[in-house]
């Protein structure tokens, strides 16, 4: 049987990947959304075992010497990981799967799966990414402007995707991304 797509979609939060995913798994069929673990606490509205595994930093440390993680970063002060279990399931039963996660944990998995599809998602502007930030009340300033440096940092590797996605309107970012998809399955 013909494997599943690995699909990774980076770019700072905020910029709607997580809108992207939604509707990308309603628009592709055999597709799924991969639910990593955090040691981050959740924020309103979140839901174990939906948004994220939350885990305290034993069980995290636990996953990690287990090898549970394809691959896991620490990302701002905490810790993420995609579990490997039912990644590599999926993609054996032909299942495409698609990972939201950042930059290290992007360019870790382009070494173990060279075929794997990384796309960056970035927002009409800098500026704009800020306001939405603030305006979702989700996170404090000094958190929103640490987030704001890392991202002026990572904008470097952008060279190292396939795809780089503007998302300035997201039916036309679902459709570029969805026939980036379809074309390289
Ligand atoms: P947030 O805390 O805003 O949900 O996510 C912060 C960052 O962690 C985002 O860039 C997100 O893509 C990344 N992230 C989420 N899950 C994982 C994961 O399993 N592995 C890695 N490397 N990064 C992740």
């Amino acid at each position: 049987m013909r494997k599943g797509l690995l699909v990774v979609l980076s770019g700072p939060s905020g910029t709607g990947k997580t809108t992207i995913c939604h509707e990308l798994i309603k628009q592709i069929p055999r597709t799924a959304f991969s639910i990593s673990a955090t040691t981050r606490t959740r924020r309103p509205g979140e839901q174990d075992g939906v948004d994220y595994y939350f885990l305290s930093r034993k069980e995290f440390h636990h996953k990690i010497k287990r090898g549970e993680f394809l691959e896991w970063a620490q990302v701002y002060d905490h810790y993420y990981g995609t579990p490997k279990k039912q990644v590599l399931a999926n993609l054996s039963q032909g299942v495409n799967v698609l990972l939201d996660i950042d930059m290290q944990g992007a360019l870790n998995i382009k070494k173990c799966f060279p075929g794997a599809l990384l796309i960056f998602i970035l927002p009409p502007s800098l500026e704009i990414l800020r306001q939405r930030l603030i305006n979702r009340k989700k996170d404090s300033v000094t958190v929103i402007n640490r987030r704001m440096k890392q991202i002026e940092k990572e904008l470097k590797y952008i060279p190292r995707y396939d795809l780089l996605v503007i998302n300035d309107d997201l039916k036309r970012t679902v459709k570029s991304i969805r026939e980036k998809i379809i074309n390289t399955n």
